[in-house]
């Protein structure tokens, strides 16, 4: 089968190939821990849990690194701008009466909690940029020795006039940037795109989170060389995604994935200052998730509009619910939040989990399996399993697998239990636990045969039309958390949550 991915590097849905046989070297860039994630960070993640998951049923072996950022990215006055205004942790660290040390631990916790709630298939790397100091510092000597760097009053920074290729992978127009620049530029800046590889801590100011510039980084004659205390700083948030993804995994990647909005400035950077050290590329794959959108309005603090996973529980809602809304949009479409669609996104796996139970229901007495087998209804389950790899494969398409899944489920809810071929409905439910994520296998137990008993007596007392005892019965059934559902064949039992 032929994978095919939406390659931003060339705009197109390249046939995906790796370097090593079977193994893809694959990078994410990770959230910077200052506050919760909201419901935008995590439509980006389950996307690429689902390109992780995909690449495992194409036979791969993912090793896979995510960063937190933890340090270096700054609020920026333009759009994409991680150099200027204040950094991050530290406006979460005055918020909270905190250090910048303790909100990163916090929130990098959650982060780390609510990855696991999500199904999220941990990155064997989770690396943190102040884990990584020298390693950036590194990548800046080489950066300075190939003569890319120069030094400003506030930092160390990257000239981009000096890679010529770096208008390339986002299709920049650097002159209307340059003129359309909404506040005005730092003078000392040679071009309105370079960016800080290393920014100097202010003098008048002891940070929470910095390090000694080694002295070889800074200018000879620089007035900052000259003072008698070291000159603290820390790192630019672009430096840390290259110099952790090359250190871990190498000078090219498999594939790079991160939001549409780190195309311009921070994966156009990353690209830069990588690709000027090593003449390599970064990666042969750059993917990008759209952005999720909250009743038609962008996520902002502002409409306090960013809900939480914490906040979607409190009202009722699983992970796995939201897992399957973001599963409804493809990852290269703009994502619309409603509680709506949330619940249609509910009811959905709720159906599912349904369908997923009537597994614990095939009675198996009559008719095995290679009985069935020559049967048409049962034979397309199999194909149902092929079917959703082969539309995950044309570029992780979960709308249209989805679409596959309630087709075949539509045949089963009718079906009569002893005719399905149990083989090939348990593994269509573990190919759609492996691929999405959903858990149906594990989020949907038998129920005990006492409970089994039961349903077998109302049974007896339908037949007997003593339709008193029938209603009791479903009643008593129903206190174990499940409903009687009649059909022509007999009844079937479902989940009543
Ligand atoms: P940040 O914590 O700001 O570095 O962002 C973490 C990730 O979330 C980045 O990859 C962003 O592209 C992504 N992101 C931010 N807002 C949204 C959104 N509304 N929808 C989807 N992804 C988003
Ligand atoms: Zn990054």
């Amino acid at each position: 089968m032929v994978l095919k991915l939406h390659n931003t590097l060339t705009g197109q849905n390249d046939e995906f190939y790796s370097q090593q046989p079977n193994l893809v070297k694959l990078y994410t860039c990770g959230p910077t821990v200052y506050n919760y994630l909201h419901i935008g960070n995590w439509f980006g993640y389950i996307a690429w849990d689902i390109l992780v998951r995909v690449l495992m049923a194409n036979d791969y072996t993912v090793e896979r690194v995510m960063n937190i950022t933890d340090v270096g990215h700054l609020t920026g006055e333009n759009e994409g701008d991680a150099d200027s205004g204040e950094d991050k942790l530290a406006k979460g660290a005055k918020r909270e009466g905190k250090t910048a040390w303790e909100v990163a631990e916090f929130y990098g916790q959650d982060f780390l909690k609510n990855i696991d709630r999500l199904g999220l298939i941990t990155p064997q790397h989770i690396a943190k940029a102040t884990d990584y100091i020298p390693q950036q510092l590194e990548l800046v000597r080489k950066l300075k020795d190939e003569g890319f760097t120069y030094q400003i009053d506030d930092g160390i920074y990257f000239d981009t006039g000096k890679f010529p290729r770096y208008a390339d992978f986002a299709h920049l127009d650097l002159a209307a940037l340059q003129a359309g620049a909404r506040v005005e530029m730092n003078p000392q800046k040679h071009n309105n795109s370079d960016f800080a590889l290393w920014k100097f801590s202010p003098i008048d100011e002891k940070r929470d989170m910095e390090w000694e510039t080694p002295d070889d980084l800074l200018e000879d004659g620089s007035e900052k060389i000259e003072a008698s205390e070291p000159i603290m700083g820390f790192p630019g948030w672009h430096l840390e995604c290259s110099a952790m993804a090359m250190s871990l995994l190498g000078e090219t990647l498999d594939i790079h994935t991160g939001g549409i909005d780190h195309i311009p400035v921070h994966h156009t950077n990353e690209i830069a200052q990588s690709e000027a050290v090593t003449n390599k590329p970064l990666s042969h794959f750059w993917l990008h998730n759209n952005h999720l959108k909250v009743n038609g309005t962008k996520i902002s603090k502002s409409l306090n509009n960013g809900y939480t996973i914490d906040n979607l529980i409190d009202r009722g809602y699983t992970p796995n619910d939201y897992r399957m809304f973001v599963l409804q949009t493809h990852y290269r479409s703009e994502g619309n939040f409603t509680f709506e669609n949330l619940s249609a996104a509910k009811n959905r796996l709720r159906n599912w989990r349904n369908i997923a139970a009537m597994r614990h229901q095939t009675h198996d007495t009559l008719r095995d399996d290679d009985a069935k087998s020559t049967d048409e209804g049962t034979i397309s389950l199999y194909a149902t399993s092929r079917a959703l790899i082969e539309a995950l494969n044309d570029d992780l398409d979960t709308p249209a697998a989805l679409v596959i899944i309630d087709e075949a489920f539509s045949r089963l809810i009718n079906a009569r239990l002893d005719d399905i071929h149990q083989h090939a409905f348990v593994q269509l439910l573990e190919t759609i636990d492996d691929t999405l994520g959903l858990q149906l296998l594990a989020t949907t137990p038998d129920i005990s045969d006492d409970t089994k008993r039961l349903i077998l007596q109302r049974q007896q007392a339908r037949s007997n039309k003593d339709w008193k005892a029938s209603d009791k019965l479903r009643k008593d059934i129903e206190k174990s958390g499940v409903t009687i559902r009649d059909t022509a064949y007999g009844p079937v039992w479902e989940y009543l949550d």
